[in-house]
This record gives structure tokens, sequence and C-alpha cells, in this order.
């Protein structure tokens, strides 16, 4: 059901005479990664080293593997991060949309379509289009760039491709993970055709809001804080947790910067802070809120308790920028 295109990591390797060469794949996909290994020895003669580590998207490679080798092919995702002797392979899902969709159409309110999806379905987006138009609607997309490469594409951290103009959302791809964000992100209802399973859905906000809301009450009279900041070369929110600390000593709590990779409940809970801020991967505190023992708030949850934000005002927590190893936002230095 998967496929994939190494040529261009192929010719890259061959360009740069690449002699030790690193392959690494999101958690999903790891069984890819034997056979995409030996392609690329047969037809290059470089050594490869797989990434056993966990790999949760372009934003999280393998920085550690990609010093020691002289080529890191990322396989999985669209490139996200700018950087030299890495080459990004996307793997896309060979599986047709059009009976869904077409399924999906009594559930889609007027006539102008904001399309959404995710590396593995965008090239049949072309497919996609052509039916709506066939049945009187108008495909569009949101806007691209920065972390976003493609139209329409959505990662889990940034919706902006949700963010036009439309009737309706329509989410062709399977999962509840990127939907549900775009929901939050934009308020509205997500209709989901998904290809794989062939079920149609629609997708809200309201029972993450209401989730979030009971968190932030728990949270409120916490004092000692715990602020989450990601070593991973695209979750890197050194700037932002700094400001917040900042923010939180004018009130007169108490917060920890911790360092931590790979966020996990037996290492979150050790630390017996009251509350945690999340400056890593934005889904952490929202979807895995549920396994860490004491509330974790995105940083925009925890500015609605320090009095700088109203409820009202609630967003969602997006990481639109560019990063780069070493480098904060766009550039900017990070600690
Ligand atoms: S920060 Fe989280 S949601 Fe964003 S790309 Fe990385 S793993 Fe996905």
């Amino acid at each position: 059901m998967y496929a994939y295109d190494l040529a261009p990591a192929i010719a890259e390797i061959r360009r740069t005479g690449a002699q030790r060469v690193g392959l690494e794949t999101p958690d999903g996909l790891k069984r890819l990664a034997p056979d995409a290994a030996r392609k690329i020895e047969e037809e290059t003669g470089a050594g490869v080293v797989v990434s056993g580590e966990s790999c949760w998207g372009a934003c999280d490679t393998n920085v550690k593997l990609w010093e020691q080798v002289d080529l890191l092919v990322h396989l999985g995702h669209a490139p996200m991060l700018a950087r030299e002797r890495m080459v990004f392979v996307p793997v896309r899902m060979e599986v047709d949309p059009l009976p869904v969709v077409e399924k999906a159409l009594a559930r889609i309110p007027g006539r102008r379509v904001v399309l959404l999806s995710t590396v593995q379905h965008l090239h049949k987006m072309g497919e996609v289009e052509a039916l709506l138009r066939a049945r009187g609607k108008e495909p569009l997309y949101g806007p691209d760039g920065g972390r976003v490469k493609a139209p329409g594409q959505m990662l889990g951290c940034d919706f902006r491709a949700a963010r036009a103009d439309g009737d309706a959302l329509l989410y062709v791809g399977s999962g509840d993970f990127h939907p549900l964000g775009a929901a939050m992100g934009t308020r509205k209802p997500v209709v989901v055709a998904d290809p794989v399973t062939g079920q149609v859905r629609v997708v809200t906000a309201e029972g993450l809001l209401e989730e979030r809301r009971r968190v932030l009450k728990r949270a409120a009279g916490a004092r000692r804080w715990g602020i989450l900041v990601s070593p991973k070369p695209g979750q890197a929110r050194g700037g932002l947790a700094r400001k917040l600390a900042e923010e939180a000593a004018r009130k007169g709590w108490e917060t920890q910067t911790v360092f931590m990779d790979e966020v996990a409940p037996s290492k979150v809970d050790n630390f017996g802070f009251d509350a945690w801020v999340n400056t890593a991967c934005p889904r952490l505190a929202l979807d895995d809120a549920h396994r860490f023992e004491k509330p974790m708030l995105t940083p925009q949850e925890f500015e609605v308790l320090l009095g700088l934000r109203k409820w009202e005002e609630y967003v969602f927590d997006e990481i639109s920028g560019h990063y780069d190893i070493g480098k904060g936002e766009n550039g900017k230095e990070e600690p």
C-alpha cells in the first residue's frame, strides 16, 4: 500500500560520494526501513545504518545519527528542516480516495470546499479536485509555506491549510489526529473521508475544548511549574519557554525549565511539580494529557492562567516557523 521514490536520495548519495548513510523512518513505517536500506546499498555501494529511535515527524530527525554519517535519508515525511546532508523521501499511500469522497459529499455543506490532507495522500488531491468539480463543488486550498510544503498539507501542529474562506473543510486521510487539530485551529467542523477504512465522519473541537477547560481548572492553584523544552530540531522553543518563565516570575510562581527529548510519563512524573507547560510538540499536552499524573498545559493555556489571555481567546498551539539544529524559529538562536 505504501510507495516511495528513493531516486533523489540515491542521486544525492552519488553526487556527494557519501559512504556512510543514515536512514530514519517514523515509528509506523519502521518496517519499510530494511528494504529501503538494502536498495540504497545495492544502488550506491554506501553502507546504511538504520535509526532505531522513535521519530514522530519531520521535526524529529535523529541528530546524533546525522552527525555520524555523511548523509541522512528521512523516509516518511515531506521536508521541514532546511539542512545540508539530509534528504527527505515522502511515503505515499496508494489507495483510491474517490469512493469515500463520493460518500462524503452528502455531509459537505455549501459549494466551496477547503481540501486538507497529509503527505501520504496529497498526490491524489488532483483526482479529488476533479471529482468535486464534477459534483458542482469548488475545491480550494488555504495558504502553504514555512513548514508546510504543499497546498492542502497539514501537520499536527500547523493548520494554516485549513484557514481558507470556504463553506466546508474536507480532510482526506486516516485518524483523528490531523482533523481534530484543524477543528481546534479553526473552530469549524471537519468532514473526514478516510480512504483506508472507507468511513466518513465529522470531527469537531467541542469535546477537546471542554476537556482542556477541565485541565485548566485542575492546574489553577499550581505554583511550582515545570516548563518542558525539546531538543528535537523542529520543536525547540527555548525562547518561548524563557518568556513564559519570566511572565510566571512576575506572578511569583516558581518555574524550572526541563530539557527532555522523548517525553514519557515515567520521566515527567518523577519531578513532582504541581503542573507542566509544554513547549515541545503541541500535541503532547492535548492528545497525551491523560498519560501524565499532573496537568500539562500548552503555552497559550498557561497564558490564560497567568491572566494574559481570556479563555474566550483560546488558540491552538501551533509551530509554524522554520527550524534547524541549534537555531530557534526562523533561524533565531536558541540557548
Ligand atoms: S511538532 Fe508534533 S505535530 Fe508538529 S510535526 Fe512534529 S511531531 Fe508532528
